[in-house]
């Protein structure tokens, strides 16, 4: 496992039980990822809009969707390295189909 998720892994698990529950169900997850998307699109549309920088917001949010992607994925045992080796390999079929 790697650092990072191993030091996110400890966090999650100080969490008071009622979001140590919801941290697991892929339900509630599916809907967080769908929240944050939304999220990081209203940044999105604001520096679109407004020509106004809000970088360190977009950051955060990208980083909102990235841990309830883990933790939806550590639902299905892929997350850390396991993920990111899906991942490529996944990249390298798209590849494959775009280039022949
Ligand atoms: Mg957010």
């Amino acid at each position: 496992m790697s650092k990072i998720l191993s030091e996110r892994q400890k966090i999650i698990e100080k969490f008071p039980d009622r979001y140590a529950e919801t941290a697991k169900d892929k339900r509630f997850l599916a809907l967080a990822i769908c929240g944050e998307a939304g999220e990081l699109a209203n940044y999105l549309k604001k520096e679109w809009r407004d020509s106004k920088d809000y970088s360190e917001e977009i950051m955060d949010e990208i980083a909102d969707i990235r841990i309830y992607l883990e933790l939806i994925a550590k639902t299905y045992n892929i997350e850390g390295d396991k993920l990111d080796e899906r991942v490529i390999a996944k990249m390298k079929r798209k590849e494959r189909e775009v280039n022949g």
